[in-house]
Order: structure tokens, then C-alpha cells, then sequence
């Protein structure tokens, strides 16, 4: 029996809330806040009388690390889930540390204003460093691990599908299925169509971001980076058919290469449309995925946050997306001596989703596993102090939950390889 303050009512924020609400047992009290209170109000509405789970709601301005204290303390939460953007990591864990209380997320930190000088010089000596260029890096929430170690607490980071599930279903052949693990390649396919010529299925201003970053992945100990777009391949997923995928760079290549010993290789590939990626290029080319404010007739603007203004709100794609989503992991390595290639993943149905909980396969695939962590740190499935991802702590009872709350897994023992 807990009591969960869930900061964020966007897209994967109203599934996890929904989900949470199927599990009253444990999500005995959720209270909802966002920067738009009435968001929450909605939703709140329309749970009304469908759920044990009592709800309450609140505004915050999660950027204000005193104001999600404050709400701390007035409502006493076990945990902070902290579905809002990843902008708001670390004054919302800064928050989860001053009251003692535990914290999670979906994405990792990377900051709004990416021209902030004092920001941009960690940054660029970080790219010097390390050898990749994206803004997200764990970096600067690993930083707080001794902090989280000593209080006492818990900070469970990048719990969604990727990151989130695809680190469990590493650890999850690293315990089972392999002595040793060579390679891994991420693929991440959305075989889904909203009918759009062009729109996000997530935040449109994180995803635009992650996409137009040059591409990298780790090889033999060190990054390998490519410009954005320059490594294809096409594969052909169960249940979706043949498509064009892209190597990308991705927060939980970072992580693995920490946590699978010996490993050689980790790339990640996310399937895009021609569409998508002809639209992409053309705003970039004219200037529209910039972070950097402007001046536009006396008032100050920001490109992105414009161009996030004018495309569809990714929460409001579910009743026109059909098709299915396939995300998952393909191994090589060894296991009795032999060698071994193992494909480990789920098939998630757009409209099957929206019958559920209103929502794409987008928002679902990254909410049920937000609620399916929360469940694993309330129930203390999960209890080890300080920070961590999903990788490194145990797959079992988190793939179980999956299994129990909609994301079944999938398994293959000659899989197509990558090349
Ligand atoms: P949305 O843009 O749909 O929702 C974001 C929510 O956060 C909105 O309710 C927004 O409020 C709220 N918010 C934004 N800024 C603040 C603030 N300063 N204070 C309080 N609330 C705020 O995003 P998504 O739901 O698509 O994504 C949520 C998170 O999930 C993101 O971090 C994204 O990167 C991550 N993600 C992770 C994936 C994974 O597999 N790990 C995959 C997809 C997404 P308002 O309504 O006022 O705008």
C-alpha cells in the first residue's frame, strides 16, 4: 500500500497513471501534477469511479526544484515518478534527496537550453572525453549516486522501454542465456501509421533532438561516432514486415558497456519512414530544430519549442495509429563453449493499445514498464541504494510484471543478423 506523487500528464505519464490504476493494491494513492493542473484534472475525471486507486492533483513548475519540494512535503509520497521531461531530472531528484524520498524516470538528463555556456563547457569537454556528442548522458545523474547511497534511497533511472526494458532484457540474457555476450544490437521498430506526413510519436522536441544528434555505438572500448543517418540496414521484423532502419546514438548503450563484461559491440538502429526523414531534414536545414532562442518582433522564441507547438501532440495520435510496434535485443556470444545468437522482444498493437488506455503503442510501450519499475521499488523487488538503471538490478520479477501488465516478451534462437 503506497502513496505515488507522478510528476507529468503528457502521453507515457496518462498510461503509466492508467496502469498504476489497474494495480490499486500497490498505487493505493497517486496524486498527479503537472505544469498544466488541468490535464490532470481530466484525467482524473474520467478515472473517476473506474479505479480503487484515490487520486488527487496538483500544479508544480518542475523546473523549480523548492516547488516539487514543497509538494513533497505536503503529500508524503514513497516515491516520485517523474514522467515530465528530461529536463526536469535533477531539480526533481535534488527535491527526492532534501525530503528522503525515492525516485524514478524515463529518460535521462539533458538540459533545455543547450547554448547555457556553463552547461555547454561540461559538455564539451565530455564530447573531447568520451567521444560521443548527443546532449543526454548519464553523467550528471551517476553524479549523484553517493548522495542517494548515503540517505538511504533509491533512484531508478531510464525506466521506460528503451531505455528501461531493453537494459532488463540484457541483464536478462547476460543471467540466462549466455556465459559471455559479443555483440548487441538494439532494434527498435514502429511499424505504426497515424496518417500524418509528419508527426512524433514522444515529445516532439526530445525526439527531434535524439534523431538529428550524430549517430555512435561502442565498439572494442571506446565510441565509434557517424554522422546522423549515414549507417543504414534494413530488417525484417515479426509481425511489421521489412523496414529502413537508422543507427542511432542511445542513452543505454552508455550503461552497457559498464555492465556487460567483455562485451564488443552495442549499437542501437530505430526504424524511420522516408517521410519522416525528408520533413526532418528540411526543418534542420532552415533552422527549426534549434535550441537557441531568438527574437521574432520583440518577443524571444525558441525554434523547437515553436515547431513542437505546430506539430500533433503525440497524446493525441492514438485513434488514428494502426499497425505494430516491435522493440527488442539481438545477441551474440557464448554459452557452454558454443556459440550462440539469441533475440529477445515484444510486438505491441497501436489499436490494442488505444482500446486499453487511449494511448499509441509509443506512449504504452514507455508507461507500463514506468509503472512496472515503480511496482518492482514499492513492493522492494527492487532495494538497493543509490542510483541506478534498469541493467543493473534484477530482470526477472520486472519481466514478469511486463508479462502481467501488457508487454509480453518474444524469444528467437536464429534470429536475422545485423550486419
Ligand atoms: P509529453 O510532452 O507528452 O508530456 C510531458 C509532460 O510533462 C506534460 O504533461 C508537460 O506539461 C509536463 N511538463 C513539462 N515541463 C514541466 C515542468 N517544468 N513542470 C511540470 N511538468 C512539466 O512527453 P511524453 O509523455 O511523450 O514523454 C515523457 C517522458 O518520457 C520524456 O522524458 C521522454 O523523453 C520519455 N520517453 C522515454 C521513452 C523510453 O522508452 N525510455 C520513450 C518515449 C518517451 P504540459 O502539459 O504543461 O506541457
Amino acid at each position: 500500500m503506497s502513496r505515488v506523487l507522478i510528476i507529468g500528464c503528457g502521453g507515457v505519464a496518462q498510461v503509466a497513471i492508467r496502469k498504476c490504476c489497474q494495480a490499486s493494491e500497490v498505487f493505493e494513492e497517486i496524486c498527479i501534477a503537472s505544469r498544466t493542473k488541468k490535464k490532470c484534472d481530466d484525467l482524473a475525471e474520467k478515472l473517476k469511479g473506474k479505479t480503487a486507486t484515490k487520486i488527487t492533483t496538483a500544479q508544480v513548475d518542475a523546473d523549480d526544484s523548492a516547488q516539487v519540494e514543497a509538494l513533497i512535503r505536503a503529500y508524503k509520497p514513497d516515491l516520485v515518478m517523474n514522467i515530465a521531461l528530461p529536463y526536469q531530472d535533477l531539480a526533481i531528484m535534488d527535491a527526492c534527496l532534501s525530503c528522503g524520498v525515492n525516485y524514478m524516470d524515463t529518460a535521462n538528463y539533458e538540459p533545455e537550453n543547450t547554448e547555457d555556456p556553463a552547461w555547454r563547457a561540461i559538455y564539451e569537454k565530455r564530447c573531447r572525453e568520451e567521444g560521443f556528442s548527443a546532449y543526454f548522458d548519464y553523467s550528471w545523474q551517476w553524479a549523484y549516486r553517493e548522495k542517494f547511497e548515503k540517505a538511504g534511497l533509491t533512484a531508478l533511472l531510464g525506466c521506460g522501454f528503451d531505455p528501461g526494458v531493453t537494459q532488463a532484457y540484457c541483464a536478462y540474457a547476460r543471467k540466462h542465456e549466455f556465459d559471455s555476450i559479443k555483440t548487441i544490437d538494439i532494434l527498435d521498430c514502429n511499424g505504426g501509421d497515424h496518417g500524418y506526413k509528419f508527426a512524433t510519436n514522444f515529445n516532439p522536441e526530445v525526439n527531434l533532438r535524439e534523431v538529428s544528434a550524430p549517430g555512435s555505438y561502442w565498439e572494442n572500448g571506446h565510441w565509434v561516432e557517424v554522422p546522423a543517418m549515414s549507417i543504414k540496414r534494413v530488417y525484417d521484423f515479426d509481425q511489421v514486415g521489412q523496414k529502413d532502419m537508422y543507427l542511432l546514438h542511445h542513452e543505454e548503450i552508455e550503461s552497457l558497456a559498464k555492465t556487460i563484461p567483455g562485451v564488443e559491440r552495442i549499437r542501437f538502429f530505430m526504424t524511420f519512414g522516408e517521410s519522416y526523414l525528408t520533413h526532418m531534414r528540411c526543418l534542420e536545414d532552415v533552422g527549426m530544430l534549434s535550441t537557441a532562442p531568438i527574437m521574432y518582433e520583440g518577443c524571444e522564441i525558441v525554434p523547437i519549442q515553436f515547431l513542437k507547438a505546430l506539430l500533433p501532440d503525440p497524446a493525441s495520435l492514438g485513434p488514428r495509429t494502426k499497425g505494430k510496434t516491435n522493440i527488442g535485443c539481438i545477441f551474440t556470444g557464448l554459452k557452454d563453449g558454443k556459440e550462440k545468437t539469441y533475440y529477445i522482444y515484444n510486438v505491441c498493437d497501436h489499436e490494442e493499445c488505444y482500446r486499453e488506455v487511449e494511448s499509441q503503442a509509443i506512449s504504452y510501450t514507455t508507461g507500463v514498464p514506468a509503472m512496472c519499475g515503480a511496482l518492482m521499488l514499492l513492493t522492494k523487488k527492487w532495494d538497493k541504494k543509490g542510483v541506478y538503471t534498469v541493467d543493473e538490478l534484477d530482470p526477472d520479477p520486472f519481466l514478469e510484471a511486463l508479462e502481467t501488465y501488457g508487454l509480453p516478451k518474444k524469444e528467437s534462437y536464429c534470429p536475422e543478423l545485423v550486419d
